[in-house]
């Protein structure tokens, strides 16, 4: 993913935050709004999604991230791509 794309912070709408930089806003805003925070499900495709729990299916069956599950070793693994900045 390209470090500069905007993303959506999932703890205030009004936050766009770089991607480079999106782990380290999410942890300094969950501290700021821990009451949004508890209703967050972390998506299992991408740690860095965080959905409203009566979003988390709907998510699972749409989220961009699915395709980077794949099969190996007979085993499906999960890749968690955060990018290095
Ligand atoms: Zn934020
Ligand atoms: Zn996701």
């Amino acid at each position: 993913m390209d470090p500069e794309t905007l993303m959506q912070c999932p703890y205030d709408k009004n936050h766009k935050i770089r991607a480079c930089r999106f782990p380290y806003h999410l942890v300094k805003c969950r501290q700021n709004n821990q009451s949004v925070a508890k209703q967050l499900v972390t998506c299992p495709y991408n740690a860095r999604h965080r959905i409203p729990k009566e979003q988390f299916n709907l998510h699972i069956e749409t989220c961009e991230h699915k395709v980077s599950i794949e099969p190996y070793g007979g085993k499906r693994m999960i890749y968690f791509n955060w990018s290095n900045c």
